[in-house]
């Protein structure tokens, strides 16, 4: 028989690990409450994603054998997306409009606003997904809207980015596209783009959750009237909803889980420091040499995330020295690792993501930002939601061995240890709340529901009258 649905919805992420967990995350959310949920991605990355639940279709971003890599020049890779991609996205909605289930919303990364236009000319419902933390939106909200101008100067004895319900942001606390356009120019413009159309969305979702950022969320409305769903992180670490949704269900590297796994077995609980730069940082040979050394001076044991292209910035000998205290891994399930009892401290660069992974398993942090947003993301883990500290940097911009060691020390059993654990338990509370019956995030995915299933009802009504 075949499938009831109470509609369809069609998501589009950019096709990054920290893009595409987040948006097939909601394609999950959305399956487990009725909707049929499709994710199209490109050829590239079909084969890295597996979700039971969930319909994968691929589209093109014109270089289908190696994805960005094949060009590595972000406005070459930019425009071929919105060409082809415009092109194969239209060609999935096709194939759907004479189906029992056509395409009653298309839900896209808001790095692709083309995606709009794509849906509107078949006649389907849009909607935006920023990937950020609400306060990154608000600020590049506000340069849009011209109540902050660029490049944003940092002064010296004062908060440089002022803005509603947004705390003060001092110099290291600015995404740094905005201190520094010239220094990622293609980056700056799509962050920029995300804005140029949303006013004409259907809807915008955001992944965080009102308890997270309730102040800046009402400042912001206005301008980015977001609903907000996070977050997302499969359901098993929070709510338990959705049934065997213990991973996000993709991933572009191969995960050494069982290594990991067997590792921290024989590890005491929270004795474990767990580091990871995610997907694209990439530090330099200094700054892993000192962390490298930093790991070794704490004595603490540690699982270290280093992926193939970084490897060769590890000190020499340093995997073989590091035997018995330290695992050295090129990529592992975070999720997993994170909820593993033997870790004790999270060393994270605050991509978002990690970030709400941090806050929704309860795991104390060393915030270490290194480009981009993050370092709103790190100012907020250490001021705002108090969750970890965050080490100084040294005057050649690095955070060195001594300063590591005082913050993994710090975090794991010093003076504000106790203090960092009662609050990462209490932001764990919350997370589990927002996306549990009845939480915020909850109830802003089940109105969008609503509005998919009643659509559906007045499409039916409509052909029975035309009948
Ligand atoms: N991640 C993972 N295994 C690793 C490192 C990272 O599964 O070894 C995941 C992590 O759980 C997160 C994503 O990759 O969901 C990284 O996203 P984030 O926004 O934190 O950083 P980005 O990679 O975008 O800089």
């Amino acid at each position: 028989m075949e499938a009831q649905y109470c509609g369809h919805v069609l998501l589009l992420p950019y096709p990054a690990q920290g893009h595409i967990n987040p948006l097939l995350q909601f394609a999950k959310r959305l399956a487990s409450k009725g909707v049929k949920a499709t994710i199209a991605t490109t050829t590239y990355t079909v084969k890295s994603i597996h979700a039971a639940a969930v319909t994968v279709e691929p589209i093109s971003d014109g270089f289908d054998d190696g994805g960005f890599t094949q060009t590595q020049k972000v406005d070459v890779y930019l425009n071929s997306f919105e060409q082809n991609g415009s092109r194969t996205l239209s060609k999935v909605i096709a194939k759907y409009e004479d189906s029992p289930h056509p395409v009653d919303c298309v839900v896209y990364d808001s790095f692709f606003p083309w995606a709009l236009d794509v849906a509107r000319r078949h006649g389907v419902r849009g909607a935006a997904f920023f990937t950020n933390s609400a306060t990154v939106c608000a600020v590049f909200a506000h340069i849009h809207c011209g109540a902050l101008e660029l490049p944003v100067e940092i002064e010296e004895n004062g908060a440089a980015v002022v803005l509603p319900g947004i705390p003060p942001l001092y110099g290291p606390d600015i995404p740094s596209f905005i201190t520094a356009p010239d220094s990622y120019p293609a980056y700056l413009a799509m962050k920029m783009r995300q804005f140029s159309n949303v006013g004409n969305a259907d809807w915008i979702f955001a992944n965080t959750f009102q308890e997270l950022e309730p102040e800046v969320v009402a400042g912001v409305s206005k301008v980015w009237p977001a609903k907000l769903i996070g977050p997302m992180v499969p359901s098993s670490y929070l709510d338990g909803r959705i049934e065997g949704d213990k991973g996000y269900g993709a991933s572009l590297w191969k995960p050494l889980g069982e290594e990991c796994l067997n590792w921290l077995k024989s590890r005491p609980n929270q004795s474990v420091v767990y580091v990871s730069f995610g997907s694209m940082v990439s530090l330099s040979t200094k700054q892993m040499d000192e962390m490298a050394r930093a790991l070794i001076a704490s004595e603490l044991n540690f699982l270290w995330v280093v992926r193939e292209s970084e490897r060769s910035k590890l000190p020499q000998g340093f995997v073989e020295s590091a035997r018995g205290k330290g695992l050295v891994v090129s990529w592992c399930n975070q999720l997993e690792m994170l909820a593993h009892p033997a870790i004790g401290c999270f060393v994270t660069h605050c991509g978002w993501n990690s970030t709400l992974e941090l806050l929704s398993l309860g795991v104390p942090t060393v915030a270490m930002p290194q480009w981009s947003d993050q370092f709103t993301d790190a100012k907020f883990i250490e001021e705002i939601w108090k969750v970890g500290v965050r080490p100084k940097l040294d005057k050649y911009g690095i955070v060195n061995r001594e300063e590591l060691v005082f913050c993994l020390k710090e975090v794991m059993e010093g003076e504000m240890s106790e203090e960092i654990k009662r609050n990462a338990r209490k932001w764990r509370e919350l997370a589990k709340g927002a996306v549990s019956e009845g939480g915020s995030s909850d109830k802003a995915i089940n109105e969008f529901v609503e509005h998919l299933k009643c659509s559906k009802i007045g499409k039916q009504l409509k052909q029975i009258i035309n009948e």
